[in-house]
């Protein structure tokens, strides 16, 4: 050991090729009980980082009442547009594998699985674990290349080598989860946070951030922006600030896709830059944080037929369960497509508005409610693209034109 270790600023603070780096760089991992970690936690006002946002705390001390739980580190990120959990199993695996045992001891668990794509566990997660000794078996389990398959019952799922697919709760899965037991899932963002936590303490973590979105949180940041990237932000920072960490825009923008594709669709304003990036900061435009996604849409693309992209790629990833996802989902997204081709746009138009209402909240799982989400951000931001469609003109067709 290198003696008195000074705090890491952050996650990116933390990276470490080998074991004893990380324990060079952050310190041993200390001997906090059960009680003492929820309460940290807790203090810390650390909130999942995987787009739920629910209360860390919340979650360890409910299933840490329960008899034998399991413990999962979702790292799964079946978002298209996310790459912050990757670059984080990568560069920093064993914070990461620190907050799975921290997590497993809290809540009196002996069984811990790494949920991620076969390429980080082969690359980053087995060789970090053969560096440690911990007291815990820790079994790492590949995800599958799905949109849903980080979806906490989908996780549970496949750990048990069933279908990466949501079921249907109650009973949640902190009452039983893997094999009958209570079961715990965090984000490995989540995870690497409270590792942190554990050694520095909560008024660290809360020295950065806001009162209502304390610490750091990563964003993944793509688009028209200069320097598409993970990055690490203070929480509380604004729409227009992340764009400017990414070396601001390429090109003028008119959109940003906020959240991810379950996310909505912000319109690039004065107003929009100066929203910090909060559930309460963007419920003007009906869009959250997420996993921390942001996407910059040119001005020179159709919004509409963006949208319709993600639409059909999202009616693609259904499980196939239930009828508002199985036959809702292709539906709408047939329409957009339809609408962006300008077949029979009034009627196109017609039927998204009121399939969007028959789907939203409908189904086991969020897949519907998310895609809904951000078909109708879609159509109030690209209002005017919406309305070019039904009188059978586009704005890439207009662009394209204008160039020849
Ligand atoms: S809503 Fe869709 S994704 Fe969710 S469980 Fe039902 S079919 Fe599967």
């Amino acid at each position: 050991m290198t003696g008195l270790i000074t705090p890491v600023r952050g996650l990116l603070g933390a990276r470490a090729r080998t074991y004893r780096e990380h324990l060079d760089t952050v310190g041993p991992l200390p001997a906090v009980g059960a009680e003492q970690l929820v309460q940290l936690v807790a203090a810390a006002g650390l909130t999942g980082r995987g787009g739920a946002g629910f209360p860390s705390a919340r979650k360890l001390a409910a299933v840490g009442s329960r008899r034998s739980p399991v413990v999962v580190a979702n790292g799964a990120e079946g978002e298209p547009a996310s790459s912050k959990d990757r670059a984080l199993l990568i560069h920093t695996p064993h914070l990461v594998l620190d907050g799975l045992v921290l997590a497993a001891r809290a809540v009196g668990c002996r069984t811990a699985y790494v949920y991620a794509p076969e390429s980080v566990l082969d690359s980053s997660i087995r060789p970090a674990l053969t560096q440690r000794r911990d007291r815990l078996t820790i079994t790492p389990v590949p995800s599958a290349d799905t949109f849903i398959s980080g979806q906490e019952t989908a996780v549970v799922a496949a750990v048990q080598g069933l279908r990466p697919v949501p079921t249907s709760t109650p009973p949640p899965i902190y009452v039983k989860g893997v094999k009958g037991r209570a079961t715990l899932v965090h984000n490995v963002e989540t995870l690497a946070q409270v590792a942190l936590i554990a050694r520095y303490g909560a008024t660290w973590f809360r020295e950065r951030g806001t009162d209502d979105d304390p610490g750091t949180r990563l964003l993944t940041l793509s688009g028209a922006v200069a320097r598409p990237n993970v990055y690490e932000v203070a929480g509380g920072t604004t729409l227009g600030e992340a764009i400017s960490a990414a070396g601001g825009a390429l090109e003028p923008i008119q959109a940003v896709l906020v959240g991810g594709y379950h996310g909505g669709w912000v319109p690039w304003t004065a107003h929009a830059a100066q929203c910090p990036l909060t559930r309460t900061g963007l419920s003007a435009y009906e869009a959250h944080p997420g996993a921390g996604i942001l996407v910059a849409l040119p001005a020179r693309r159709c919004g509409l037929k963006a949208a319709a992209g993600l639409a059909t790629y999202l009616a693609g990833q259904n499980a196939g369960q239930c009828g508002p996802c199985r036959n809702g989902l292709p539906a709408l997204a047939g329409h957009l497509q339809d609408l962006v081709q300008r077949r029979s746009p009034a009627h196109n138009h017609e039927e998204i508005l009121r399939l969007v209402g028959t789907v939203d909240g409908r189904g086991a799982c969020h897949h519907p409610t998310g895609t809904t989400r951000m078909i109708r951000t879609a159509l109030r931001t690209f209002r005017n693209e919406v309305e070019l469609h039904v009188a059978g003109a586009c704005t890439e067709l207009q662009g394209s034109r204008k160039g020849a």
